[in-house]
């Protein structure tokens, strides 16, 4: 990895690296790959995957083209502004400065949304914050190719389950360039989710491929998305965490349990944590 930003020298090659940006590639809204339509961007707690827990630098992108029953973000639809990839590099290094003065690789820097694959400039930013020695972090819906991302990023990858009602958007041919890096994650609201989710697992042998996520969706998840969202169970059918943890643990279920650690932390209408 790269070294903390100890010295004039070590400035001057980072400096180096924000100008190394191809340009001339175009995202599908016709957008330049060197730049990008951000939300927020915030230095946080890693709240969940295996990477929960550590402190992380979160690059919120702006656009989705899902509308799960669930989302927790649907203010990242549409809100943002576009900036330059040397811009988001820019903060992201002033944010992670404290720690990267202690010389360590923390902390991690995630890109999530909304879904940032729909930017190209997510694939050149990506790419230059491995350059910089940042431990990256995608989190993706899992309906787009997730070939073009550079094969140093950890890719946590969405299954979309039944309650999602985004469930036909799952682009299955991931799976066959899955990494032991990457991550699955099944976001269970009901049991029918439950079930979908474990005959999925077994079917694709995904626990020999990489670590699975069986994520438990909070009836209050989708605070910010009244109207947009798809419809989504009613509060009689959903699963409490208990009920998922334990029902995991009867069924000897080969994936990591998990709840949002940022919404025990903080209330769960907090935006930027
Ligand atoms: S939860 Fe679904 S709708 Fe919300 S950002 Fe993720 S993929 Fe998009």
């Amino acid at each position: 990895m790269a070294q903390p930003c100890v010295n004039g020298a070590r400035r001057r090659q980072r400096t180096q690296l924000v100008l190394v940006v191809p340009a001339g590639i175009y995202d599908h809204k016709g957008g330049m790959a060197d730049s990008l339509v951000v939300n927020e961007i915030f230095l946080s707690v890693q709240g969940e995957s295996t990477w929960a827990g550590s402190p992380c630098v979160f690059v919120r992108l702006t656009g989705c083209d899902l509308r799960c029953s669930y989302c927790d973000t649907a203010y990242a639809f549409h809100e943002g502004k576009r900036r330059s990839v040397g811009q988001v590099l820019s903060q992201v290094r002033q944010l992670a400065a404290p720690f990267r003065l202690r010389l360590t690789k923390l902390p991690l820097v995630e890109l999530t949304g909304g879904e940032p694959l729909l930017q190209a400039g997510a694939l050149t930013l990506m790419s230059l914050l491995c350059d910089m020695g940042y431990t990256v972090l995608l989190e993706t819906s899992g309906a787009h190719d997730i070939r073009s991302v550079d094969g140093r990023v950890h890719r946590i990858m969405d299954l979309k389950c039944p309650s999602s009602g985004e469930m036909s958007r799952n682009l299955w041919s991931n799976l066959d360039a899955l990494r032991a890096t990457d991550e699955v994650k099944f976001v269970i609201a009901t049991r029918e989710d439950y079930e979908w989710a474990g005959k999925v697992l077994e079917q694709h042998a995904l626990a020999r491929i990489c670590p699975v996520l069986y994520s438990w969706a909070s009836p209050s998840s989708a605070i910010h998305g009244a109207g947009q969202l798809k419809p989504g169970p009613g509060p009689g059918e959903c699963l409490t965490r208990q009920q998922l943890a334990e029902q995991m643990i009867r069924d000897a279920v080969p994936a990591r349990f998990q709840a949002q650690i940022h919404k025990l932390i903080w209330p769960v209408e907090t935006r930027g944590v």
